[in-house]
């Protein structure tokens, strides 16, 4: 299988998402040339559009279905938190209650550590590992509305005929 000689994609980059007909998780490569084909229901592999990885390692749109809205949330480990909070706390009696503090300034720490991911407000593909994830704005429930209600979504009453919801798209 001979994979494209230039791509952008950034070689630790990975994706997952719901199947498109079932729900059911997919996760591969970002650099893979198509999406997995379903486990659960059989839904068909579908091609990856590698060519929304601008040259820096960055995304322009959705890989999995070419959509250019987008938004970044943190990748945080939710397991390594918890069990942050919970040594925090069993060790509390025994530290004056400053393990309480420490365990607070770790968490905090890790959300500054850890990358963010790039999710899809259309087929809720999830990007990790490119570059500059901070190009996308945070979750707008306003926009993901759009996705979910169409044209019944609140926001569009709001909006002119075929307007697009606000702030959703890479903000360079
Ligand atoms: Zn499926
Ligand atoms: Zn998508």
């Amino acid at each position: 299988m001979a994979r494209a000689a230039v791509s952008a994609v950034p070689p630790r980059a990975w994706l997952e998402g719901p199947c498109p007909r079932c729900q059911a998780g997919w996760r591969c490569p970002a650099g893979d040339a198509q999406r997995p084909a379903c486990r659960a229901c059989g839904a068909p592999a579908s091609a990856l559009a590698h060519a929304l990885v601008d040259a820096g390692g960055a995304l322009r749109g959705c890989l999995h279905c070419g959509h250019d809205q987008m938004y970044a949330a943190r990748d945080f480990p939710r397991r390594l938190g918890l069990a942050v909070v919970i040594a925090a706390a069993a060790l509390a009696p025994f530290t004056y209650y400053i393990s309480l503090a420490a365990g607070a300034l770790v968490d905090a720490g890790l959300v500054f550590l850890v990358r963010k991911r790039v999710h899809c407000y259309r087929c809720g593909a999830v990007h990790h590992g490119f570059a500059r994830p901070q190009v996308w704005a945070p979750f707008r429930l306003e926009v993901a509305d759009v996705h979910r209600f169409g044209s019944k979504a609140s926001v569009v009453a709001a909006l002119r005929p075929g307007a697009e919801p606000p702030a959703a798209r890479r903000q360079d």
